[in-house]
């Protein structure tokens, strides 16, 4: 029997994933309001992240092969929505004597990338090597190039959310999630707007909260009238710096200091360094670049470059938030799945989104909504996002 709700779907968050799964849900026919606690979107992670739209290189060490295929798979598809939003460019990789990754180790993940993304990766002969943007050449051993693509974020981020609203679906910024109780056949979702508390009810309530999510996960009782608990996570903050400067490529560094790999990106009229990864506590909204984290990115560009830079060249600094699984492991070799928590596997109501990339939100919104949809009513698809061109935005 069908129950008459306000919303098939009700999405707290105006991230990247709240977003995508609005225009997946839009776009599958269903009645979709997104809740977003800021006056604007994407000011959380989604404005924070390095900005490509990538396989991720580094994850092939860590054995994340489906991670890094998928993503991959997702590029080539974005490359093809949104081709004024997501470049494709040659990244470089150089490899001194004293780079703990070594040719032949580089040279085996180009490949499997390559294989992958078909796209071919190449050695920089070292006649082209001073026109390297000053890229230091003593101890220089070998250059690598492969690509990429770079995104703007926030801007792809408000595309999504314009697809999403003209599919239908209906978003309101300053507006609180406050608090929301499962029952059977729907979920009463309460929220603040303008000073005033509004209560709307929906056949799934979508928590895609990015770092808030175990905060807002707390806020909702289940149908059995329990509190629900949180998940255990772990909030890794990871800092930006963008330098002055101009940039012919963009660059994969091995930093000096712990042999992270560290991007070197041309990033509207500068260059963006990044990132670090540095355990969080306390409230996501306070997130801010330390002091030491700025010195450890400079220190890097510095060790790469000629020319060299000191605090007062930093034009902006930001720092973001990843949720990754709780456990003692390093931050670097931490899965970047993305887990889907449901609240019931044969009749959910609620799904929380946790961790994830920027690249991979489209499918992540297509496994979201394919997890709910026995709990959704039938509705008629007016379009798939994966052939859906993003409008373009300021
Ligand atoms: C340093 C760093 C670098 C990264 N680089 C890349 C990269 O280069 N490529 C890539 O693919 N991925 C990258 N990622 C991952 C990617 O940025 C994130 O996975 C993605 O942005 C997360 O999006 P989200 O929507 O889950 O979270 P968010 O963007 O944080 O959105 C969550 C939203 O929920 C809202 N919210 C929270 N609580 C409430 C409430 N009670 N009521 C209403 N709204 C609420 C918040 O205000 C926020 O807008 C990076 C991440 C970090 C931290």
């Amino acid at each position: 029997m069908d129950y008459a709700v306000d919303y098939d779907v009700v999405i707290v968050g105006g991230g990247i994933h709240g977003i995508g799964v609005a225009q997946d849900a839009a776009a599958s026919g269903y009645s979709v309001l997104v809740l977003e606690q800021y006056p604007l979107l994407a000011q959380g992670s989604s404005s924070k992240s390095s900005k490509l739209i990538h396989g991720g290189l580094r994850y092939l060490e860590s054995g994340q092969f489906h991670l890094v295929y998928e993503c991959l798979r997702e590029r080539a598809i974005l490359l093809r929505n949104a081709p004024h939003l997501v470049e494709l460019v040659p990244f470089h990789i150089p490899v001194y004597a004293t780079t703990q990754r070594r040719p032949w180790k580089i040279r085996l993940g180009m490949i499997i990338y390559s294989l992958f993304s078909g796209k071919r990766f190449y050695h920089i002969n070292n006649k082209y090597w001073n026109k390297l943007d000053g890229l230091i050449t003593e101890k220089l051993d070998a250059v690598f190039s492969y690509y990429d693509a770079q995104t703007d974020d926030a801007r792809l981020t408000r595309s999504v959310a314009a697809s999403a609203a003209e599919l239908g679906a209906e978003l309101i910024t300053s507006a609180t999630f406050e608090q929301a109780a499962v029952a059977e056949n729907r979920v009463a979702v309460s929220y603040s707007v303008g000073g005033e508390r509004k209560t709307v009810t929906a056949s799934v309530l979508v928590n895609a909260a990015g770092a808030w999510v175990n905060s807002v996960l707390q806020k909702i009782v289940d149908r059995s009238g329990q509190q629900m608990k949180p998940m255990p996570v772990e909030l890794v903050q990871g800092a930006h710096i963008v330098i002055e400067g101009q940039l012919s490529h963009p660059y994969y560094l091995e930093s000096p200091q712990d042999g992270r790999a560290v991007f070197v990106v041309p990033w509207k009229d500068g260059i963006m360094v990044g990132t670090t990864e540095k355990h969080f506590q306390g409230d996501p909204a306070r997130v801010e670049p330390t002091a030491d984290e700025i010195a450890y990115l400079l220190e890097i560009y510095n060790h790469h470059f000629n020319k060299s830079l000191n605090p007062g060249d930093i034009q902006q600094a930001f720092a973001g938030l990843r949720v990754l699984p709780a456990g003692s492991a390093k931050a670097s070799n931490k899965s970047r799945d993305t887990h889907l928590l449901l609240d019931d596997k044969a009749s959910p109501r609620l799904v929380s989104i946790f961790g994830g990339k920027l690249t991979s939100y489209r499918s992540t919104s297509e496994k979201v909504l394919r997890l709910v949809r026995k709990s959704l009513p039938k509705r008629k698809p007016v379009a798939i996002t994966r052939n859906l061109e993003l409008p373009v935005v300021d």
